[in-house]
């Protein structure tokens, strides 16, 4: 039988009769995407009575794929999976629709369940299977603020140890919204490359998926690209979001425009005070460990601010500032007596803005332990639920200088589900509390990202396991409504990186791929999709010129966290101390463009020197370049403007030459006399 095509002035694409994806070919460069054809296009994992994953493939049952106008329906009437017994065939109906639309194939899943003992748990389609792009082209994964893969063929996972030890590490994997902070990904080179997002405003759980497939020989490799759904469907009817798979003109820049153009219809970035917009950095300090003992008083935040001021940087953020410590005791939020109690603490932050600083209270906002009151009283409810009915906890236990603790003690941080209104109502009422006692600003820890579980507690107001976090977003809203009832000056900030969960917000402190130099990391990604949101380092830990000099170019605002959140930044060595002021000066002397701007990567540039790394910013009125010389030599500074203007370099000392000193940072600002 012959195959099923559907093609327009962009794009063909072509199904056989089985129900496989044979072609996708990009007709302004005949480039077809799928060049292993013939392997599944989609996989279901169905929960019964015995088992709580069942593996439903193709290959294990009939499919009908039919032409509807300008659409391929392809309708899989009842699935079957092998179980120990033998084939067992349920009356779950799954139907893949396919249209064109411009250059994009839109595909629609939906799966219908009449057997009442089924559980539909995980939908993968449509899998993009048997992708195997040049190996000059990469992946573009966006897991935390961006990961680049050059050559995923050849790079994603361990070809050798795969079949040494079938150990399966081909993949990456993240949940949206959790560590993945958008829902697109795609391979690209220069000119083309493959676009795949999926269409869902929802902000249900969203895995998104890409996979290498082994061959008999490596030549044979391939990639899958996949979003994974989890429907949780009982008996009824589930419809997808739509997926959008484009091949397209233009490199990884064009599928950022693509997905946010979609984003601009759901999604609304923060507009942050000036003070925030400004932002240099800021400064982190433990005041109370999680095993109790006390690091500083509240009579020390001055103290604290003062050292961080000495370098220009004006925010100090306190964690461990209540009596159960850090990352203990959540979320029961009161000021701690023996740390100088409410007046106390609220004195010294006024005596931090008097002498012009601020100051930002630590609050976590998606955990909480067992050992607070709220947990005895709401905490049973108001646990997330993992498959087998426990709660679902993270780790995160603090070592101090012993070895009973990292060895032997487990201390357990428990995700309080979203969806609960007792623990909506703690969170607003301890942002409450926290402007009361006079912050200049909130730290909602985690709620704009990460984590993204999915919830099994059937109790819960979620009708779903992957709508356990939709709610985050308003409840975000919900705190900065009251923060800015109270003034527009104060602020809001998060933790982790997320397009629609960063709403809330007016900055964020990252965690994981994207926010460092080199490698696989590729804060480009959101930079440049998202570049209102602001962002900082990861954490600082002392003298640590090459990250800050990254930061610069990058746009990351500076996050002194010495000594992992120990001391302040006066304990860092007095020469790191002076060149990390005269940075923050440069900076903020050229806070338009380079902080208020926005990131535009390299548009409007060239640079003919791959030793260098330099990015663009544009505001209304200017135009500039950060650059920054990596490497052990002086480099020539061999960056020019698309439209030939002249740039003045200016570095920490002055005017930069011809050459930039080894681990050199300049600012590159447009010539008045050439026309700005
Ligand atoms: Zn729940």
């Amino acid at each position: 039988m012959s195959n099923f095509v559907l093609q327009n002035e962009h794009l063909r694409l072509e199904m056989s009769a089985e129900g496989a994806l044979t072609e996708l070919t990009c007709l302004a460069t005949g480039t077809n995407h799928v060049r292993v054809p013939g392997l599944d296009l989609w996989r279901v994992i169905l929960q019964d009575e015995v088992s709580l994953v069942n593996l439903v493939t193709p290959a294990n049952q009939p499919c009908e794929v039919v032409q509807e106008g300008e659409r391929l329906v392809l309708t899989v009437p009842r699935l079957a999976y092998r179980a120990h017994d033998g084939l067992r065939i349920v009356e779950v109906t799954m139907r893949l629709t396919v249209a064109l639309d411009g250059d994009a194939s839109r595909w629609v899943t939906e799966v219908e369940n009449r057997d009442p003992a089924i559980r539909v748990m995980e939908v993968w389609a449509p899998m993009i299977n048997g992708v195997r792009p040049p190996a000059d082209w990469a992946l573009y994964y966006p897991q935390d603020c961006g990961l680049r893969m050059a050559d995923p063929v050849s790079n994603l996972g361990d070809r050798g140890q795969m079949f040494r030890f079938g150990v399966t590490n081909a993949y990456l994997r993240e949940l949206y919204p959790g560590k993945a902070s958008m829902q697109w990904m795609g391979v690209y080179g220069a000119q083309e490359g493959l676009y795949c997002c999926s269409e869902d405003p929802s902000l249900q759980t969203t895995c998104l998926n890409v996979e290498r497939n082994f061959g008999e020989t490596p030549a044979g490799d391939s990639l899958q690209i996949c979003f994974i759904k989890y429907p949780g469907q009982r008996v009824g009817r589930w419809t997808a979001a739509p997926v959008v798979v484009a091949p397209h003109t233009g490199d990884w820049h064009a599928g950022a425009m693509r997905y946010r153009a979609w984003a601009d219809g759901w999604i609304t970035p923060s507009t942050p005070p000036a003070w925030v917009q400004g932002l240099p950095g800021l400064q982190d300090t433990i005041l109370r460990e999680q095993y109790g003992a006390l690091v500083y008083s509240y009579d020390d935040i001055p103290m604290l601010h003062d050292a961080a001021a000495e370098v220009g940087i004006e925010l100090v953020k306190l964690t461990g500032w209540h009596p159960g410590g850090h990352d203990n005791r959540y979320p029961d939020y009161v000021p701690d007596e023996a740390q100088g109690g409410r007046a106390g603490l609220m004195e010294n932050i006024r005596a931090v803005q008097q002498a012009g600083g601020k100051v930002m209270l630590y609050l976590q906002a998606t955990q909480m332990t067992r050992n607070s009151e709220f947990y005895r009283e709401h905490g049973e409810q108001v646990s997330m639920r993992d498959p087998y009915g426990d709660e679902l906890a993270d780790t995160f236990t603090w070592p101090g200088p012993s070895t009973l603790l990292p060895l032997s003690a487990q201390h357990r941080l428990i995700n309080a589900c979203l969806s609960m209104p007792e623990w909506q109502q703690a969170m607003t009422q301890r942002t409450r509390e926290l402007l009361e006692l006079g912050a200049d600003c909130i730290y909602l820890d985690r709620l704009a990202g990460y984590p993204g579980y999915l919830c099994f507690n059937d109790d819960h107001p979620h009708a779903r396991p992957c709508e356990a976090y939709v709610d985050r977003v308003q409840l975000g809203m919900d705190c900065r409504a009251l923060a800015k009832a109270a003034s527009p000056e104060l602020a809001l900030a998060s933790e982790y990186i997320n397009d629609a969960g960063l709403q809330p917000f007016d900055f964020t402190i990252p965690y994981g791929f994207g926010v460092h130099y080199g490698g696989r990391n590729f804060g480009e990604l959101f930079r440049y999709t998202f570049p209102e949101y602001i962002i900082t380092t990861q954490y600082l830990n002392g003298a640590e010129y090459e990250r800050v000099h990254f930061a610069l170019v990058m746009g990351f605002r500076l996050f002194f966290a010495v000594n992992w959140q120990h001391a302040p930044i006066s304990h860092t060595p007095p020469e790191f101390r002076a060149h990390a002021c005269k940075l923050i000066d440069l900076w903020t002397a050229h806070a338009d463009p380079f902080l208020l701007g926005r990131f535009v990567d390299t548009e409007g540039m060239h640079c003919n020197n791959s030793a260098l790394f330099a990015k663009a910013y544009r505001s209304e009125d200017r135009y500039g370049i950060a650059v920054w010389n990596p490497t052990p030599e002086p480099q020539p500074l061999a960056i020019t403007t698309n439209d030939g203007r002249r740039l003045d370099w200016v570095g920490i000392d002055g005017l930069v030459g011809e050459n930039l000193p080894a681990q050199g940072v300049a600012f590159g600002v447009i010539s008045r006399e050439g026309g700005a």
